[in-house]
Formats: C-alpha cells, sequence, structure tokens
C-alpha cells in the first residue's frame, strides 16, 4: 500500500494545496507532517509572535485534518533527520513539499534529495504553492530574474495561473507513526498584545469579509493610516494558510479598480520572491550596491534606540513604530516613513532596521521584509533610489486629521488635528504641557547627510 509524506513548511493550508493532493492522487495513506526545525530555530527566526501565529496556524491544520480522519504528525529536531524518521516508520516512497526560495530552502531540498535518494524514496518538489506564479516562470530575455517590478508586472498578468484545487474530503494516517503534541499559543510568552489570530479557517473568513466589505475602497484607502483599510492578510500569506493563487483568482474574479489595485500588490509578493531565488544573498548584502558606508550600531545607538521605541520626535514615525510593538504588524505606509526615516534620514544600515523589524512582525518575511528594506534604503530595487520621504509632508497627506498618531501616540492625544504633527511648533509652554521628545535630527540635516554620502545625487 503506498505511503507519502507530505512535509509541510510554509503552505499550512488543506485548500489549494499541490503537494498534498499529489500525495493523496498516488497513494493510499498520507503522513502530513511539521517539523518544528532546529535549523530554523539556529537563525534566530524564530521569535514570540510568529511562533505564536504559527502554533494557530498548526493547531488549525490538525483541526482540518481530523475533521478528514486524519491528524497532523509534529516532530522536533532537524527536519532531515525527522523526514527520513517518519519516512521510515511509514514506509512510505515518497516525499512532497512546497518549492521555496531562501538561501535556507534551498540547502533544506538539497539536503533531502540527498539523504531521501539513499533510501529509494522520491522527493517531489512543488511550484506555485508560496507564490502565485513560480519564480523563473517568467524571466526577460536577457537574464534569470526581473530587477524592475512593472515589466515584470506586465509579464505576470498574462501568466495563466494553476486551477485551484479543493481540499481533501478524506485524509487517512498510518497509525504507526508518533507525534508529539501540537503546540498551542499558550505556550508562547512575550507576545505582542494586540497580535492577530492565526490559522486557515481565520485567513478564510478575513479573505471572504475583505472581498466582499474592503476591495473595492482599497484605491482610495489603502494609504490612510487612520483607516487602516488594507487587507491585513500578510501573515495569512506568509504562513501559507491561505494560497496565493487562490487570493489572486478570488479578487480577479471581484473585479473593479479595487481588484486591479490589490492583485498589484500581491505581485509585488511574487516580484519580490523571484528576486530572492535568483539572488539569496540580498537577504543580507546589497542588491545594488550604492557604496554606502552606514552608520552602525557603535556609532548610532541612541537614534536607533530612540527609533525601535518610537520616541524619535516625529510624530508619524513614532506611532508606526509603537503600532508594530503593540500588534506585531505596521500598515504599508508605516513601515515606508519608518524605513525611510532610519536609513535615509538618520544613514543607519537597513540591516539593523530589517532585523529589528523581524524580531516583531507577524507577516516578517526573510524575502518581503529585505527586500523592502532595500528598496527604501534605495540599495534595491526602487528606480529612484535616492528619494527620501518626509515624514510631516507625508503624515500630512495619509493622516490628514493627525487621528494615526494620536491612536499610538496618547501623549500626544491632547493636541488637535494637525498640530499633532509638529509639536515643536507649539510655544514651549504649551510644548511643556506635552510629555514628549525633541527631534532627533533636523529634517534638513539628514536629508544633506544623505545626499553627501549619495555622492549629493
Ligand atoms: P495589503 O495592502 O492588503 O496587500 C495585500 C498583500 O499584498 C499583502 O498581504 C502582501 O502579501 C502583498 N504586498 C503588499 N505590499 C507588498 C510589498 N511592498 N512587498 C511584498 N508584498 C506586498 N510584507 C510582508 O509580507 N512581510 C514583511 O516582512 C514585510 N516587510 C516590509 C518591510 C518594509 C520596510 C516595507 C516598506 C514593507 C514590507 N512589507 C512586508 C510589505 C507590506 O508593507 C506588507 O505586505 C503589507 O503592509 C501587509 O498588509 P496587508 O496584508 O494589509 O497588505
Amino acid at each position: 500500500m503506498p505511503v507519502s509524506v507530505v512535509l509541510f513548511t510554509s503552505d499550512l493550508r488543506l485548500h489549494d494545496h499541490p503537494p498534498l493532493h499529489a500525495a493523496l492522487t498516488s497513494s493510499d495513506e498520507v503522513v502530513p507532517l511539521f517539523v518544528r526545525d532546529s535549523g530554523i530555530d539556529a537563525t534566530g527566526f524564530v521569535v514570540p509572535n510568529r511562533q505564536a501565529f504559527l502554533a494557530d496556524c498548526l493547531t488549525d491544520l490538525d483541526a482540518g485534518l481530523r475533521r478528514r480522519g486524519g491528524r497532523l504528525v509534529v516532530r522536533r529536531g532537524d527536519v532531515v533527520e525527522q523526514v527520513c524518521a517518519v519516512v521510515a516508520e511509514a514506509d512510505a516512497d515518497a516525499v512532497h513539499m512546497a518549492a521555496g526560495v531562501t538561501r535556507y530552502a534551498y540547502r533544506r531540498e538539497e539536503r533531502l534529495r540527498r539523504a531521501l535518494a539513499s533510501r529509494g524514496c522520491r522527493l517531489y518538489v512543488h511550484d506555485a504553492v508560496i507564490t502565485a506564479v513560480a519564480p523563473g516562470a517568467v524571466t526577460p530575455q536577457a537574464s534569470d530574474h526581473y530587477a524592475v517590478f512593472t515589466p515584470y508586472f506586465r509579464r505576470w498578468t498574462q501568466e495563466r495561473l494553476r486551477d485551484v484545487l479543493a481540499a481533501p474530503r478524506v485524509v487517512r494516517v498510518p497509525r504507526r507513526v508518533a507525534s508529539e503534541a501540537v503546540p498551542g499559543r499558550r505556550s508562547v510568552s512575550g507576545v505582542s498584545r494586540r497580535l492577530a489570530t492565526g490559522g486557515e479557517e481565520e485567513g478564510r473568513r478575513r479573505l471572504a469579509a475583505w472581498l466582499r466589505d474592503g476591495l473595492a475602497d482599497y484605491p482610495d484607502r489603502h494609504d490612510d493610516l487612520a483607516g487602516d483599510a488594507t487587507s491585513r492578510l500578510s501573515a495569512h500569506l506568509h504562513f501559507g494558510a491561505l494560497s496565493p493563487v487562490e487570493v489572486v483568482g478570488r479578487a480577479r474574479r471581484a473585479g473593479g479598480p479595487g481588484s486591479e489595485a490589490f492583485v498589484r500588490q500581491l505581485a509585488w509578493r511574487d516580484f519580490h520572491h523571484q528576486v530572492a531565488a535568483a539572488r539569496p544573498d540580498t537577504a543580507t548584502t546589497d542588491y545594488r550596491t550604492r557604496h554606502d558606508r552606514w552608520r552602525s550600531e557603535e556609532s548610532a545607538a541612541d537614534e536607533i534606540a530612540a527609533w525601535k521605541e518610537g520616541r524619535t520626535g516625529y510624530p508619524v514615525v513614532d506611532a508606526a513604530m509603537r503600532q508594530l510593538l503593540a500588534e506585531g504588524w505596521m500598515h504599508n505606509r508605516g513601515r515606508l516613513l519608518a524605513a525611510s526615516f532610519l536609513t535615509k534620514t538618520l544613514y543607519v544600515d537597513w540591516r539593523i532596521g530589517a532585523h529589528h523589524f523581524l524580531q516583531l512582525l507577524v507577516d516578517g518575511d526573510i524575502v518581503n521584509n529585505q527586500l523592502n528594506w532595500q528598496w527604501v534604503a534605495g540599495t534595491g530595487t526602487d528606480t529612484r533610489p535616492n528619494r527620501v520621504l518626509n515624514p510631516v509632508t507625508q503624515a500630512k497627506r495619509y493622516d490628514p486629521e493627525g487621528e494615526y498618531v494620536r491612536r499610538w501616540v496618547p501623549e500626544l492625544a491632547g493636541l488637535a488635528g494637525r498640530a499633532v504633527h509638529e509639536p515643536w511648533k507649539l510655544a514651549p509652554r504649551a510644548r511643556a504641557a506635552f510629555d514628549y521628545p525633541d527631534p532627533l535630527v533636523d529634517l534638513s540635516d539628514g536629508l544633506a547627510r544623505f545626499r553627501r554620502a549619495r555622492g549629493g545625487g
């Protein structure tokens, strides 16, 4: 009786899951396996917010499998050793998994391929599980990846997506394979107090609500900081509780300008994956060097600490940083402003900011986070690498009533309207009433330093 193992990684769902579908088609029994990989623990990537969201996803995946007569098998240790152990226990002849794009994923796949081959077991790696369009599926003529988003998007739009697969009705798991308990969210400490709930069921509920109630207003409202009118699907996509192929398909079918704008953002996700697949080194090194001599932890320690804590004296930057601490998530416009402030106004190394974001973001993603940081720092794929976002003019534009700032910086809650964006303009007596720091740096000084560093560009 053929048995297959399905190794779940960043694809924690039952709907539209090509590895699970293939395994069920070719085998009588399947072992749905998740390994709490000691190799990933060692990278420092496992942090409380993502660990808690992951626990929700695993609990929900197990529940979904149990409703279908199966269960999730959870193991802990080196991923290759654990997969081989499960293959032996289940007497499996095939392992199915999703293709990844990080250096870690490549190495894992290579090690698995070798270890399984020596046991006479085949490894099937499936594309378009973690992205809608597989990295490398669309390429320009003279390169292995697109370096600029717009031409990529043009080609990406023409690509036919694979059909969406239904969730299985029955999953039979061999009894002889042992599992440790599925970890629960309560076992995780240090979680942001307003962290979202994870899991496929929650992701699907949120997607349906978004398509029904949010999508149409997306073009007008996606930059409205206080309105919070984006989908908040990023963590569900990061953990693969939602299938990007299905999300793109359903958003397209919804139609209208909201659909177009939203699908374009999903294409950014694929764009970054195809850059990372071709250049996995961009997790730590510049995609395009600008010969920066960044300020570092040593030379800018106090400014970095103020930025992390949300006390730079620029209210919109501080609001964004405090949203990150409280929710483990930040509005995209906030991410742009906070990252521009650190890299361009303070001229601090983008890796320091990216690392801090990865410590907290529930959607924190080595691909999207690092490449968005590089985009903002001007070392990535932005065709205008020296643009600098002014946190005051941006705040007036994207938080015109100051509501976002008052929500996250309660010290300034007494200030009405736009005055909240420039508290330093108040008379000294009025200013003394607020326990809020002076600006860390004059914006024009920061701009001049950045321009000097970039050779006047
Ligand atoms: P929506 O506006 O509803 O967009 C829908 C989906 O499109 C998102 O869920 C996301 O999957 C994708 N998307 C949107 N914008 C981008 C983008 N610029 N790049 C890639 N995908 C995008 N996104 C992450 O998923 N993980 C990260 O670690 C991450 N770090 C970032 C760091 C910085 C400095 C910046 C500027 C952006 C970062 N982003 C990251 C991209 C973006 O900010 C988030 O995806 C978005 O804010 C998530 O909210 P949402 O789901 O409501 O987005």
